[in-house]
Protein backbone atom coordinates (compact mmCIF):
# COMPACT_ATOMS: atom_id res chain seq x y z
CA UNK A 1 0.00 0.00 0.00
CA UNK A 2 0.97 3.66 -0.85
CA UNK A 3 0.17 6.70 0.66
CA UNK A 4 1.20 10.66 0.15
CA UNK A 5 0.94 12.46 2.73
CA UNK A 6 1.74 16.17 3.58
CA UNK A 7 4.20 16.20 7.41
CA UNK A 8 6.24 18.47 8.96
CA UNK A 9 9.49 16.43 10.21
CA UNK A 10 9.58 16.72 14.16
CA UNK A 11 12.36 14.34 14.32
CA UNK A 12 15.02 12.18 12.41
CA UNK A 13 17.46 9.68 14.27
CA UNK A 14 20.21 8.15 12.48
CA UNK A 15 19.67 4.35 11.73
CA UNK A 16 22.92 2.75 10.66
CA UNK A 17 24.74 4.57 8.78
CA UNK A 18 23.28 5.45 6.17
CA UNK A 19 18.94 5.50 6.98
CA UNK A 20 17.51 7.50 9.04
CA UNK A 21 14.47 7.12 11.06
CA UNK A 22 11.84 10.14 10.70
CA UNK A 23 8.99 11.43 13.23
CA UNK A 24 6.31 13.10 10.87
CA UNK A 25 3.35 15.59 12.14
CA UNK A 26 0.52 14.75 9.49
CA UNK A 27 -3.02 16.12 9.82
CA UNK A 28 -4.57 13.66 8.09
CA UNK A 29 -2.22 10.29 10.53
CA UNK A 30 -1.37 12.39 13.55
CA UNK A 31 2.20 11.69 14.20
CA UNK A 32 3.96 8.39 13.06
CA UNK A 33 7.38 7.36 12.24
CA UNK A 34 9.03 6.38 9.06
CA UNK A 35 12.27 4.55 7.68
CA UNK A 36 14.02 6.68 4.30
CA UNK A 37 16.29 4.22 3.48
CA UNK A 38 19.68 5.67 2.01
CA UNK A 39 18.96 8.98 3.28
CA UNK A 40 22.42 10.10 4.59
CA UNK A 41 23.92 9.17 1.10
CA UNK A 42 25.45 12.07 -0.16
CA UNK A 43 23.26 12.00 -3.58
CA UNK A 44 20.13 10.95 -2.09
CA UNK A 45 17.51 13.29 -3.06
CA UNK A 46 15.50 12.59 0.52
CA UNK A 47 18.84 13.85 2.17
CA UNK A 48 16.90 17.61 2.54
CA UNK A 49 13.56 16.17 3.68
CA UNK A 50 15.01 14.44 6.56
CA UNK A 51 15.98 17.05 8.51
CA UNK A 52 14.06 19.41 10.48
CA UNK A 53 12.08 21.71 10.01
CA UNK A 54 11.18 20.38 6.97
CA UNK A 55 7.24 20.29 5.85
CA UNK A 56 6.68 18.23 2.36
CA UNK A 57 4.81 15.59 0.60
CA UNK A 58 6.30 12.46 1.37
CA UNK A 59 5.38 9.29 -0.47
CA UNK A 60 5.34 6.07 2.16
CA UNK A 61 5.40 2.14 1.06
CA UNK A 62 3.85 0.07 3.63
CA UNK A 63 3.69 -3.57 3.47
CA UNK A 64 2.08 -5.25 6.79
CA UNK A 65 2.27 -3.85 9.76
CA UNK A 66 5.46 -2.62 10.27
CA UNK A 67 6.69 1.11 9.77
CA UNK A 68 6.48 3.11 6.68
CA UNK A 69 9.21 3.27 4.18
CA UNK A 70 9.42 6.67 2.79
CA UNK A 71 10.24 6.57 -0.64
CA UNK A 72 10.21 10.00 -2.12
CA UNK A 73 9.36 13.43 -1.24
CA UNK A 74 8.58 16.70 -2.51
CA UNK A 75 9.80 19.75 -0.22
CA UNK A 76 6.63 22.54 0.36
CA UNK A 77 9.14 24.54 2.94
CA UNK A 78 12.72 23.75 4.15
CA UNK A 79 12.32 26.80 6.30
CA UNK A 80 15.77 28.89 5.14
CA UNK A 81 15.43 31.80 7.23
CA UNK A 82 15.50 29.38 10.80
CA UNK A 83 18.56 27.46 9.49
CA UNK A 84 20.30 30.45 8.73
CA UNK A 85 19.76 32.00 12.43
CA UNK A 86 21.59 30.08 14.99
CA UNK A 87 18.66 31.56 17.37
CA UNK A 88 15.57 30.75 15.28
CA UNK A 89 17.04 27.56 14.83
CA UNK A 90 17.60 26.55 18.17
CA UNK A 91 13.70 27.69 19.16
CA UNK A 92 12.59 25.54 16.21
CA UNK A 93 14.21 22.41 17.95
CA UNK A 94 13.06 23.06 21.17
CA UNK A 95 9.29 23.65 20.08
CA UNK A 96 9.28 20.56 17.82
CA UNK A 97 11.08 18.71 20.24
CA UNK A 98 7.93 19.96 22.51
CA UNK A 99 5.45 19.09 20.24
CA UNK A 100 7.18 15.42 19.76
CA UNK A 101 7.16 14.66 23.46
CA UNK A 102 3.70 15.73 24.05
CA UNK A 103 1.85 14.44 21.45
CA UNK A 104 0.11 10.70 21.26
CA UNK A 105 1.04 8.86 18.33
CA UNK A 106 -1.47 7.87 15.09
CA UNK A 107 -3.76 10.62 17.03
CA UNK A 108 -5.18 12.37 13.83
CA UNK A 109 -5.41 16.76 14.05
CA UNK A 110 -5.56 19.02 11.85
CA UNK A 111 -5.52 21.62 14.43
CA UNK A 112 -2.92 20.51 15.52
CA UNK A 113 -0.83 20.02 12.43
CA UNK A 114 -1.71 24.16 10.99
CA UNK A 115 -0.77 25.09 14.09
CA UNK A 116 2.94 23.89 14.32
CA UNK A 117 2.96 24.98 10.55
CA UNK A 118 1.62 28.41 11.60
CA UNK A 119 4.44 28.12 14.49
CA UNK A 120 6.73 27.33 12.14
CA UNK A 121 5.75 29.74 9.50
CA UNK A 122 5.84 32.93 12.34
CA UNK A 123 9.14 31.88 13.48
CA UNK A 124 10.62 32.47 9.96
CA UNK A 125 9.07 35.56 9.34
CA UNK A 126 10.75 37.56 12.08
CA UNK A 127 8.12 37.37 15.15
CA UNK A 128 10.15 37.11 18.58
CA UNK A 129 11.21 33.65 19.19
CA UNK A 130 10.79 34.00 23.11
CA UNK A 131 6.80 35.17 22.52
CA UNK A 132 6.72 32.61 20.09
CA UNK A 133 7.69 30.06 22.48
CA UNK A 134 5.74 30.79 25.61
CA UNK A 135 2.56 30.59 23.35
CA UNK A 136 3.90 26.95 22.58
CA UNK A 137 4.73 26.33 25.96
CA UNK A 138 1.12 27.10 27.41
CA UNK A 139 -0.99 25.54 24.55
CA UNK A 140 1.49 22.03 25.81
CA UNK A 141 0.11 22.87 29.29
CA UNK A 142 -2.88 22.81 27.59
CA UNK A 143 -2.19 19.01 25.85
CA UNK A 144 -0.86 18.17 28.80
CA UNK A 145 -3.39 18.54 31.21
CA UNK A 146 -1.77 20.67 33.21
CA UNK A 147 -2.89 23.89 32.01
CA UNK A 148 -2.28 26.73 34.22
CA UNK A 149 -5.15 28.57 36.01
CA UNK A 150 -4.43 32.60 35.35
CA UNK A 151 -7.24 34.02 36.53
CA UNK A 152 -8.09 33.13 39.86
CA UNK A 153 -5.63 32.65 43.01
CA UNK A 154 -3.86 29.41 44.08
CA UNK A 155 -4.64 29.22 47.15
CA UNK A 156 -7.82 30.82 47.72
CA UNK A 157 -9.35 30.76 44.49
CA UNK A 158 -10.43 34.59 44.81
CA UNK A 159 -10.32 36.66 41.15
CA UNK A 160 -7.21 38.53 40.36
CA UNK A 161 -6.13 41.13 38.12
CA UNK A 162 -2.76 40.93 39.34
CA UNK A 163 -0.50 39.36 40.69
CA UNK A 164 3.04 38.84 42.43
CA UNK A 165 3.90 35.49 42.78
CA UNK A 166 3.48 32.18 41.15
CA UNK A 167 2.46 28.91 42.76
CA UNK A 168 4.27 26.55 40.45
CA UNK A 169 2.98 23.29 42.66
CA UNK A 170 0.12 24.81 43.05
CA UNK A 171 -0.66 25.66 39.04
CA UNK A 172 -1.32 29.34 39.36
CA UNK A 173 -0.83 32.84 40.77
CA UNK A 174 -1.28 34.15 44.12
CA UNK A 175 -3.09 36.89 45.23
CA UNK A 176 -0.99 39.34 48.22
CA UNK A 177 -2.54 37.74 51.03
CA UNK A 178 -1.82 34.06 49.84
CA UNK A 179 1.31 35.21 48.71
CA UNK A 180 2.30 36.24 52.34
CA UNK A 181 2.33 32.65 53.53
CA UNK A 182 3.07 30.26 50.26
CA UNK A 183 6.33 29.84 48.68
CA UNK A 184 6.48 30.82 44.86
CA UNK A 185 8.28 32.78 42.18
CA UNK A 186 8.41 36.67 42.43
CA UNK A 187 6.78 37.58 39.11
CA UNK A 188 5.97 41.24 37.28
CA UNK A 189 2.10 41.67 38.57
CA UNK A 190 1.08 42.08 34.53
CA UNK A 191 2.57 38.14 33.90
CA UNK A 192 -0.86 36.52 34.07
CA UNK A 193 -2.60 38.53 32.76
CA UNK A 194 -0.26 38.55 29.59
CA UNK A 195 -0.05 34.60 29.93
CA UNK A 196 -3.44 34.81 29.43
CA UNK A 197 -3.84 36.12 26.60
CA UNK A 198 -1.11 34.23 24.81
CA UNK A 199 -3.02 31.19 26.23
CA UNK A 200 -5.83 32.28 23.96
CA UNK A 201 -4.24 34.27 20.99
CA UNK A 202 -3.83 32.30 17.50
CA UNK A 203 -0.48 32.15 16.51
CA UNK A 204 -0.89 33.71 13.28
CA UNK A 205 -2.54 36.98 15.12
CA UNK A 206 0.62 36.99 17.18
CA UNK A 207 1.67 40.30 15.68
CA UNK A 208 4.03 42.28 16.79
CA UNK A 209 2.95 41.49 20.35
CA UNK A 210 5.98 43.56 22.54
CA UNK A 211 7.09 42.29 25.66
CA UNK A 212 9.87 43.29 27.83
CA UNK A 213 12.97 41.42 27.78
CA UNK A 214 12.94 40.78 31.79
CA UNK A 215 9.11 39.70 31.66
CA UNK A 216 10.11 37.48 28.93
CA UNK A 217 12.53 36.10 30.84
CA UNK A 218 10.43 35.57 33.81
CA UNK A 219 7.40 33.86 31.78
CA UNK A 220 10.27 32.00 29.95
CA UNK A 221 11.79 30.50 33.38
CA UNK A 222 8.08 29.94 34.67
CA UNK A 223 6.81 27.67 32.23
CA UNK A 224 10.00 25.36 32.40
CA UNK A 225 9.90 25.07 35.34
CA UNK A 226 6.45 24.69 35.60
CA UNK A 227 6.24 22.16 33.07
CA UNK A 228 9.31 20.44 34.12
CA UNK A 229 7.32 19.93 37.86
CA UNK A 230 3.84 18.74 36.57
CA UNK A 231 4.89 16.63 33.65
CA UNK A 232 8.39 15.17 35.12
CA UNK A 233 10.07 15.69 31.33
CA UNK A 234 13.76 17.24 30.96
CA UNK A 235 13.77 18.82 27.57
CA UNK A 236 17.05 18.97 25.82
CA UNK A 237 16.37 22.17 23.22
CA UNK A 238 15.80 24.39 26.02
CA UNK A 239 18.97 23.30 27.51
CA UNK A 240 20.91 24.20 24.71
CA UNK A 241 19.05 27.44 24.04
CA UNK A 242 20.45 28.47 27.79
CA UNK A 243 23.77 27.27 26.71
CA UNK A 244 23.91 29.36 23.70
CA UNK A 245 22.33 32.44 26.19
CA UNK A 246 25.70 31.86 27.85
CA UNK A 247 27.45 33.74 24.53
CA UNK A 248 25.02 36.51 24.93
CA UNK A 249 21.73 37.64 22.99
CA UNK A 250 21.76 38.79 19.24
CA UNK A 251 20.87 42.63 19.37
ZN1 LIG B 1 -5.44 33.99 47.60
Amino acid sequence: MKRSVEGIVLRGTDYGETHRVVTLLTAEFGKIGAMARGANRPQSRLRALVRPPVRARFLLSYTGRGMGILSQGELIDGYRAIREDLWKYAYSGYALELVDRFTEEAVPSSGLFHFVAHWLEQLAAGKDPEVLTVLLELRVCHWAGVRPVLDRCAGCGEALSESPVFDIAGGGPLCRRCARERPGVAIGSGVPSLLRLLQEVPVDRIGDIRVRPETKRQMSDLLAAYLEHHTGVRLRGREYIRKLEQYGRPT
